[in-house]
């Protein structure tokens, strides 16, 4: 039995409140139905009224959960973000650092400026937290042409996490592959040596990435193993437009150099593969650096009462290299180090303590939150929440609890009484694992992610449009002004918002979500 099924609604008072206005809704039904008698009706009637009055009354008394202090603190919070440098310090951070990648000099500047922010706001306990990741990689630069049977230039790039190209670069006859099982690979392994090999995204990514990541992440090996040359992967954007992203999760080199093709170069290459041989060369230019330490960021403000029990709100610092990572994630960066701000401006500490980190190599696959989680698992157990802002600063809508009815629960009324108001109230039983929640969300810890409108963030997510531009100030702020007034409300609240999940607990979640494969699969879940 998980945790989940334990928790009792009618524990609740907001499900009591609920409970109380179905009944009082039922029972007059109930008494004019059965009552034909006119006295009768009126008297059942009207004391029914009066107990529902009553039952209504002492529900509503009871419904106010988050006391009226905490509510003037939250919303002198949410004043104080509105009115706050925020926009500034997104732009500081994007114009003035560029793209991000972790472990490089951009994205390790910037962790010493946010480290210095955190410090200017009067917060004693700033510091750099390293972990190691397989592989540091910068890019170069790429270029590539069709050879035959047209002469053209082609739109591509490498993607992340790749080699350079040997020197003069590949050259060689294309082959579309729309199977990069093992098995596949194999069996047209005399086809493929000394080719340059086309993968069939649109096909292979059909029934969605999760199912088929794994496979995907082993393919360039198989590949090698049979003498591929090296690997096309045609992006789905109009334009031409390229997003990075690298195959690996974790932030290993891959065994064979891979470009990625623009969507239009990718057609045209298919189209002219149907009539016959196509022949393409190209050539990256990689720098990969081995085992590279790479910076957290984190900052506490210590609690009054019960400063050994935590909460942690987080985004990732580090970005990917096309765009100046305005959205993905130096809002969600700029964000947290707003909400610092603000409350240790408030002149008043939290009775819980507030850490706020901005993590390293999240795009790389959450690789600063999990070395987070693995070199704090000591404390976990005091760990009462992680608030996570990495959807982009489009829209708010509330919060994603990740699959947990307990959290929604005990979530709502903060909802109602302090984020319904500013924009913020809905709630979201959406279990993901694609940002930093992720790795506390599996140690069992409470784990809430800021829910927005994403259509703008796909519009611009990895491209060379990422950039401050793009932020509408209105949509940032409300999103950190949610943020701030729920990191407060559970700071204070009498109770932890909600109890860690035990492994078993973890895996239902994970298994409904359909994530339980794919997380056992990529070494982030032993079932
Ligand atoms: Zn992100």
């Amino acid at each position: 039995m998980t945790r989940e099924q334990d928790a009792n609604p009618l524990e609740s008072p907001a499900a009591n409140g609920a409970q109380c206005l179905a009944l009082c809704v039922w029972l007059p039904l109930g008494a004019n139905e059965f009552h034909t008698d006119g006295d009768m009706k009126l008297n059942t009637s009207s004391l029914l009224i009066q107990m529902c009055l009553w039952l209504l009354g002492s529900s509503l008394q009871i419904s106010a959960q988050v006391p009226a202090e905490v509510k003037d603190e939250a919303y002198k919070l949410v004043g104080a973000v509105y009115t706050g440098p925020s926009m500034e310090t997104l732009r500081e951070l994007s114009d003035g650092f560029g793209g991000r990648l972790s472990g490089s000099p951009a994205h390790k500047r910037a962790a010493e400026w946010a480290a210095d922010k955190f410090r200017s706001f009067g917060i004693k306990n700033v510091r750099l937290e390293l972990f190691t990741m397989p592989n540091g990689w910068q890019r170069g630069g790429a270029r590539g042409q069709m050879v035959a049977p047209l002469a053209r230039p082609l739109h591509l790039e490498s993607l992340g996490w790749v080699p350079s190209t040997p020197e003069g670069g590949v050259k060689g006859e294309v082959i579309l592959i729309d199977d990069v099982s093992a098995d596949a690979i194999k069996k047209k392994a005399d086809q493929i040596k000394g080719k340059i090999v086309m993968i069939d995204a649109a096909k292979i990514f059909a029934e969605g990435w999760q199912k088929v990541l794994a496979m995907v992440d082993a393919a360039p090996q198989h590949l090698k193993d049979v003498g591929a040359l090296a690997v096309i992967m045609p992006d789905h954007q109009a334009n031409n437009v390229i997003g990075a992203f690298s195959m690996d999760w974790g932030g290993h080199e891959s065994v064979l150099p891979i470009a990625q093709l623009g969507m239009e170069d990718s057609e045209l290459v298919r189209r002219l593969l149907e009539k016959g041989p196509v022949t393409v060369q190209f050539e990256l230019h990689n720098i990969t650096s081995g085992p590279m330490q790479v910076n957290d960021v984190i900052a506490e403000i210590r609690g009054s009462e019960l400063p050994d029990e935590w909460i942690i709100i987080g985004a990732h610092l580090d970005s990917w290299d096309f765009g100046t990572g305005a959205e993905d994630n130096g809002a969600g960066s700029a964000s947290v180090i707003e909400v610092a701000r603000s409350i240790a401006a408030l002149g008043k500490a939290p009775r819980r303590s507030i850490r706020f980190a901005l993590w390293g190599g999240e795009e790389e696959g959450l690789l600063g939150s999990s070395a987070y989680v693995q070199a704090h698992l000591n404390e976990i157990n005091k760990c009462v929440a992680v608030l996570n802002n990495d959807n982009g600063p489009g829209h708010p809508k509330g919060w994603k609890v990740e699959g947990r009815n307990d959290l929604k629960e005990t979530m709502q009324p903060i909802s109602d009484e302090l984020l319904k108001d500013i924009g913020g109230g809905g709630l979201s039983l959406e279990t993901t694992y694609d940002t930093d929640h992720g790795p506390f969300m599996l140690q069992g810890v409470p784990a809430l992610d800021l829910w927005v409108d994403m259509k703008p963030y796909w519009d611009l997510h990895h491209k060379s449009a990422d950039t401050y531009d793009k932020v509408d100030p209105v949509d940032f702020k409300a999103g950190s002004a949610i943020l701030v007034a729920t990191a407060w409300a559970i700071a204070e609240a009498p109770k932890p918002i909600a109890a860690h999940l035990d492994h078993a607990a973890v895996g239902e979640i994970l298994k409904k979500a359909g994530l339980d494969q794919l997380l056992t699969d990529m070494g982030q879940w032993k079932p």
